[in-house]
């Protein structure tokens, strides 16, 4: 498709967007008066308006009921999460069993790690990318460390190709075929955080398989962002939060996926709590823990309702968009970025595109390094009204998300970056 660099012709686009009414479901940033634009999608999404109506109910359930709110009123809070999960199969690509929702991502990867880490004296290692989020690296390192190994050896990461940014797919799996035996676990994201590069889930997970190893996912930077398919991927396991693209809000609930393969399996050690236990024993206050049949046996804790009622809020928007017409829109969007940039970064190249630009390999966010005068350019952009990310040394990210980006503000962040760059 044949794109224009012109304000007109990206208003035209958003004219013509059947999701164009979704911008206006969200409360954004307003900077001297002007909704800003915001670009941090991928970093803490912005606040659906129906959030605070879902909170304020389970508020007025506690007033109205106290505990009994679990049990009474128009909806007992015991079924809570039974909003959720259904809303959730398509986004994740998993069986409702499948899913639980509960405490936040890095403490959701220790908790599955201690279920599908379990080294033995010759299969013992990781194999995850290199530069994964420093919180998962802190969680490798620490959790090889619980079993008595040393990170240095039992860490393997693998690296982009000297002077690129990007890892390929072949490296990742020739990685895995030559530790072969000793690969207890395989673990990568589903998109790199900093690259935005999207990783082979099903590749990397019939490698490790094939190695006698199992594959667990950082969904992060994925979860709402591309379309995944975790439970025909033969996926083991996923982690990941719902504050970026999922607009659950700060520090909110995170999720987690446990292919049903394992879900009946006692010989998976588990860390294990009252609320994992089956429903119809969970208050009996027995000494026996009769797991629950599905993911939700990986829960320990009450359930914090006032943290699901904000995530069933956003969830709702995404189910009433439709997921996949939120990717359509998302191609688009991003398609139109990637052409506007390039046609600025032309005839001299002023930054490199580190995403990569087919469409397949990466999800919205694109990272540019920029050559010159990196931070003075980023420091410009938001008094100039547009959210975006900087990250060392001298990288600019920016997500462009279709539930409330547009085509018009991918243009004028296009042409404010021209700008800057020529001054
Ligand atoms: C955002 C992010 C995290 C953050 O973890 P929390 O436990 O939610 O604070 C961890 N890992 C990855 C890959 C991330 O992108």
């Amino acid at each position: 498709m044949s794109h224009e660099y012109s304000l007109t012709y990206a208003q035209q686009l958003d004219t013509a967007d059947p999701l164009q009414s979704y911008r206006e479901k969200f409360y954004a940033p307003y900077l001297r008066g002007k909704r800003a634009t915001y670009f941090l999608g991928n970093s803490l999404g912005l606040q659906p308006k129906t959030t605070q109506e879902e909170i304020l109910k389970i508020m007025d359930g506690w007033a109205n009921f106290g505990v009994e709110g679990f049990f009474l009123g128009n909806d007992p809070w015991l079924n809570y999460h039974k909003h959720i999960t259904p809303l959730l199969t398509n986004i994740i690509g998993a069986k409702q069993e499948e899913i639980v929702t509960m405490n936040h991502l890095t403490v959701n990867l220790h908790l599955l790690m201690i279920s599908f880490y379990q080294p033995t004296a010759t299969r013992y290692k990781i194999i995850c990318e290199a530069k994964a989020f420093p919180s998962d690296q802190y969680a490798f390192q620490s959790q090889v460390k619980l079993h008595g190994f040393d990170p240095a050896d039992a860490i393997i990461e693998v690296h982009p190709k000297p002077g690129t940014e990007l890892i390929s797919t072949a490296d990742i799996l020739s990685t895995i075929e030559e530790h072969g035996d000793t690969v207890a676990l395989v673990l990568f994201s589903g998109i790199n955080y900093y690259t935005g590069q999207v990783f082979d889930i099903k590749a990397i997970a019939d490698a490790a398989h094939k190695a006698g190893a199992y594959a667990g996912f950082d969904l992060a930077h994925a979860a709402g962002n591309i379309k995944l398919h975790l439970h025909d991927w033969n996926v083991d396991f996923a982690v990941w939060c719902n504050y970026k693209y999922l607009n659950s809000g700060p520090g909110a609930i995170a999720g987690a996926f446990v292919h049903e393969l394992h879900l009946n399996n006692n010989k998976l050690p588990r860390l294990e709590g009252w609320w994992g236990n089956n429903i119809s024993n969970r208050f009996k206050m027995e000494k026996s823990f009769t797991p629950a049949p599905t993911a939700e046996s990986w829960s320990m804790s009450t359930t914090p309702l006032l943290l699901l009622a904000a995530h069933k809020a956003s969830l709702e928007i995404f189910e009433a968009a439709g997921f996949d017409n939120l990717l359509t829109k998302s191609k688009a969007l991003s398609e139109y970025l990637f052409f506007v940039l390039n046609h600025i970064n032309q005839p001299e190249e002023k930054f490199t595109i580190i995403t990569p630009q087919n469409s397949a390999e990466r999800g919205c966010q694109v990272s540019l390094s920029i050559h010159q005068n990196a931070k003075a350019v980023f420091d410009t952009l938001m008094p100039l009204g547009i959210f975006a990310d900087w990250r060392e040394p001298n990288v600019i990210r920016i997500a462009p998300v279709p539930l409330y980006n547009s085509f018009e503000e991918i243009f004028i962040f296009a042409d404010t970056l021209r700008q800057l760059l020529n001054e």
